[in-house]
């Protein structure tokens, strides 16, 4: 594995050691938050969902007004350039309306920045995370993948302030997701999510657990819970690109699932790794 600081990433045309890639300070993206992201995972070079991520980042570009800059097969070049072959990789990937005279308003004129490198990713050893429930103060648009994250940041500190690794956020007693995940919960032999809308980020990873769970004939319901529902829910995991499902072992320094991964997590995990081994 390469040194960060020299690892090659794309910026606006050129390839360079991260180090080296320069941005201007009028960059929107700086000066705003203008912008939009994405994380695919990579396993061993093979790029997973690739057409989900790109569907999700072309409807979020176009939700913010921004014309993509890229075709679908160029992006693919350019990620191919950048991977490393390790087992788990992520892209990340950002846009932003690029640079411009600050201010408010979009520019008339002005060219998208593009900026794409890639991390290597370590497998969590523990099995499962503890969480703690916050008030959701986001706003309206979380199904947007922006990246003005300041919001997400202070959730994730609070939850890491409080000794745990990610919040589980509550918005008028009903649950909408994590900081940086999609969360679902088992209870009474349901497998219960958040409905997509304007309060949660439709997670690629998430829908393919629904697809999974689904095919498998386990019932999946895509509904509203509340917080008591979270409380009672005999299992919690949370799901991201670069962490898959991960499940959550204490909730508000309680146990959940008597601090082990419960069994619906382990056969949904399993169909998880073989649907992985069934692309690669
Ligand atoms: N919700 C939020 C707020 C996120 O930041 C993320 C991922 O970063 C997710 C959900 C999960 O989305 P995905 O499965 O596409 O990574």
């Amino acid at each position: 594995m390469l040194d960060t600081q020299h690892q090659i990433v794309y910026l606006n045309g050129e390839y360079s050691p991260l180090c080296d890639a320069k941005i201007s300070v009028l960059d929107r993206g700086f000066l705003f938050g203008d912008g939009i992201y994405e994380v695919i995972p990579v396993y061993k070079r093979h790029i997973f969902h690739f057409k989900r991520h790109m569907a999700r980042l072309e409807k979020n570009l176009a939700a913010i007004r921004i014309t993509v800059p890229f075709d679908r097969q160029q992006l693919l070049d350019i990620i191919e350039k950048l991977l490393t072959g390790d087992d788990q990789e992520s892209v990340y990937l950002q846009i932003t309306r690029g640079i411009a005279k600050r201010d408010h308003r979009f520019p008339d004129h002005t060219k998208p920045t593009l900026f794409v490198m890639t991390t290597s990713v370590t497998k969590q050893s523990k099995h499962g995370i503890s969480c703690i429930t916050l008030n959701d103060d986001r706003w309206q648009h979380c199904d947007i993948k922006t990246i003005s994250l300041l919001p997400n940041v202070l959730l994730r500190q609070l939850a890491h302030d409080e000794n745990t690794d990610e919040a589980i956020l509550i918005r008028d007693g009903l649950v909408t997701e994590g900081a940086a995940s999609n969360v679902f919960i088992v209870l009474n032999n349901k497998i219960i999510t958040a409905p997509q809308g304007p309060f949660i980020l439709p997670g690629v990873t998430r829908d393919i657990i629904i697809e999974l769970a689904e095919n498998a004939g386990l019932n999946v319901e895509q509904t509203m819970y509340g917080e008591q529902e979270l409380i009672n829910a005999s299992e919690i995991w949370v799901t991201s690109s670069t962490k898959e499902i991960v499940p959550v072992i204490s909730l508000n320094n309680r146990l959940v699932s008597n601090g082990a991964p419960g069994a619906v997590w382990e056969k949904i995990n399993s169909l998880f790794q073989s649907h992985k081994q069934d692309l690669m």
